[in-house]
């Protein structure tokens, strides 16, 4: 067992050092004056990484109650609700609003294909429009990151508020909460935000604290105005995990340092760099061959390789772990993360395993140009 882990899945992702050591401290209490700037300061910086002028509530809880907040507060028992999905995570979309009594349409798309923005366009008059439509930027199961803004369009012209699963995306790609009228966003602290799990954060537009205010399905830990006047208080309606919050006030202080268009570009490096050292040992992208694929890579496993063995080999003899197939993509696709503290020698490290591992276990794998093409690609695209 080797003992240097390299974790290299989408989620969780590594943490910076300066962000463990700020989680390292000593815990301090909520309500006093050690947290109350720490907390203050990261609502703050939550809005720029969220491009918003708006309200970002921060809830202790993993990405998928982020989402599950948002049907809870914007919707009345049986609304007509519009889920664009093509993967695992817009299926978790369309299982929180069945769940919660809603009239789901659902569009759902083979997995691996790009939504498109004329077909929710021609969905909802057909239909006759629909309270909220809910889509996934970066369906994390695939490595598909689709067109928000054009989808976000489509649903605000037949008159429907839109909520984004951002969880993947936020900090990696675009995502412009305001300018393209997103209603509600919600991200997750261990993705691009370099901070392990626990926090959940959702912004909220104008029009949909108007929806929240009418919709009647029953919330509690989730209801947005709670955390909305506790945070304008600086007194957390909830203990938060103080500690967490630390870690992600000290992260998003690094990203916005840098700044997120330069963290946006280095995510497209990183993505072009895998993709070309993918390719250069023969191997099959499942993801697009785009620049837009800047989240996650998504391979075909080659024959003749058990993709499951595979993945244990990668973990378990050389420290790498991986993240398996999905649903119907299970056993046929592995995928490779390159989402927030990523830099291109994580990406050579996980080439390097791959094609070791293959090539033990019988795939034809071309030897020994994975590691030199990604280094190259990285180093010749600049922006
Ligand atoms: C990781 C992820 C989630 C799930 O988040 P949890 O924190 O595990 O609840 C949801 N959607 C997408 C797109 C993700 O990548």
């Amino acid at each position: 067992l080797s003992a240097k882990r390299h974790l290299m899945t989408p989620g969780p992702t590594p943490v910076p050092p300066e962000v463990l050591a700020a989680m390292a401290l000593p815990v301090v209490h909520h309500r006093s004056p050690d947290f109350k700037p720490v907390y203050a300061r990261c609502l703050e910086r939550l809005k720029d990484v969220f491009r918003t002028e708006n309200d970002v509530l921060l809830y202790t809880g993993s990405g998928t109650g982020g989402l599950e907040s948002v049907v809870a507060n914007l919707c009345s028992p049986g609304d007509r609700i519009v889920v664009v999905s093509a993967g695992y995570f817009g299926e978790r979309w369309a299982a929180i609003a069945e769940t919660y009594g809603c009239a789901v349409e659902h569009i759902r798309y083979e997995w691996g294909e790009d939504p498109s923005p004329d077909d929710l366009a021609s969905r909802l008059a057909e239909i006759g429009g629909a309270g909220a439509v809910l889509v996934t930027q970066s369906e994390t199961s695939t490595g598909v990151v689709t067109d928000v803004r054009a989808l976000a369009a489509a649903a605000k012209a037949a008159g429907a508020l839109v909520g984004i699963d951002a969880i993947s995306s936020l900090g990696a790609v675009p995502c412009e909460t305001d300018e393209w009228q997103l209603d509600a966003v919600v991200s997750g602290s261990q993705k691009a935000l370099m901070t392990p799990p626990g926090l959940s954060m959702v912004s909220v537009s104008s029009a949909a604290w108007e929806a929240q205010a009418r919709a009647s399905l029953p919330r509690f830990y989730f209801d947005w105005e709670r955390t909305r006047a506790a945070q304008e208080a600086l007194d957390a309606a909830f203990t938060p995990a103080v500690s967490i919050v630390v870690g992600l006030d000290v992260a998003l202080g690094l990203i916005l340092e840098r700044g997120l268009e330069a963290a946006f570009e280095h995510h497209v490096r990183l993505g072009r760099a895998c993709r070309a050292g993918v390719k250069a040992m023969g191997l099959e992208l499942f993801s697009p061959d785009e620049d837009s694929s800047a989240v996650v890579t998504t391979v075909r496993v080659p024959e003749p390789v058990d993709g499951a063995q595979f993945l244990l080999d990668l973990r378990d003899r050389l420290g790498i772990t991986l993240a398996p197939g999905q649903g119907p993509l299970k056993g046929k696709v592995f995928r490779i993360g390159h989402i927030g503290y990523f830099d291109v020698f994580d990406i050579t490290t996980a080439l390097a395993g791959i094609e070791l591992s293959l090539a033990e276990a019988g795939a034809e794998i071309e030897r020994g140009v994975a590691v030199t093409r990604a280094l190259e690609t990285y180093e010749r695209t600049p922006a």
